[in-house]
């Protein structure tokens, strides 16, 4: 198994506040890892630095074991808390943009709209999509230079029943075209029908990691969902 992400000793203050401490976590080739915690608990600050966006305070990760470059992170697609697209430009113009910026050949936008069940309204403006539909564009977007390891930050959020189970199913296709997935979520239950693994985060310390069958055995699981909630 290969390893894909190892941290260590990752810390992160803000002033006064610890949003991050000390964590050490390996995720290996084609898990869904989950990042499960409470809001505040620190997984978009992790998430950040791991993309190279937020400066660790201490501790150091590697992602393919070397330390994180402008080339590394080119295999690596996230979708973050707020993507930005123009509302008056449509789905396939968006993506063109994004793949401009991200100076990679326009040539996947089909295939990743495919993906995303989106090549039907390819055409319409953005501001016409529901959010799960922009949702799955941003996922799109993320995937146009076919990273290995793709990085969605709470991906449900906000969303209907049917949007929810859209992403999660969209989630698990991916993961099953064998890309990495690192998510994070505050829902147990969605780390549970989506993922392989997990890290539990509480107030940024590190309170449990394992496969996500350990959840469901005894004393752990309400010792994990007692603390999450
Ligand atoms: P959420 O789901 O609400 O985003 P989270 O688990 O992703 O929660 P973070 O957003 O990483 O948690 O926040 C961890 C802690 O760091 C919180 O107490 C938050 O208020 C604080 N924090 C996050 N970003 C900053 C910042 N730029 N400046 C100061 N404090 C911050």
């Amino acid at each position: 198994m290969k390893t894909v992400l190892s941290i260590k000793g990752l810390t992160k203050d803000y002033g006064r506040l610890r949003a991050v401490n000390q964590l050490n976590l390996e995720v290996q080739q084609g898990q869904v890892f989950g990042m499960l915690g409470p809001n505040g608990s620190g997984k978009t600050t992790t998430l950040g630095m791991l993309m190279g966006v937020t400066n660790p305070t201490a501790g150091e990760f590697t992602w393919f074991g070397e330390p994180p470059t402008h080339t590394l992170r080119k295999k690596i697609g996230a979708v973050l808390e707020h993507p930005i697209f123009y509302p008056y430009l449509s789905g396939q113009k968006n993506l063109e943009l994004n793949a401009m910026v991200k100076e990679c050949p326009a040539d996947n936008i089909p295939k990743v709209l495919d993906l995303v069940e989106l090549s039907g309204r390819k055409d319409d403006k953005y501001k016409t999509y529901s959010l799960g539909m922009k949702q799955r564009l941003a996922i799109a977007s993320a995937l146009l230079n076919e990273p290995t390891v793709l990085i969605l930050d709470e991906p449900t959020n906000g969303l209907d029943p049917m949007g929810i189970a859209e992403i999660r199913e969209l989630t698990k296709k991916i993961a099953a075209s064998g890309k990495t997935i690192i998510l994070a979520s505050h829902l147990l239950d969605e780390v549970q029908k989506v993922c392989t693994h997990f890290a539990v985060l509480k107030k940024g310390n590190l309170i449990h990691s394992g496969p996500v069958d350990d959840v469901g055995r005894g004393a752990e699981t309400v010792e994990v969902q007692a603390d999450v909630a």
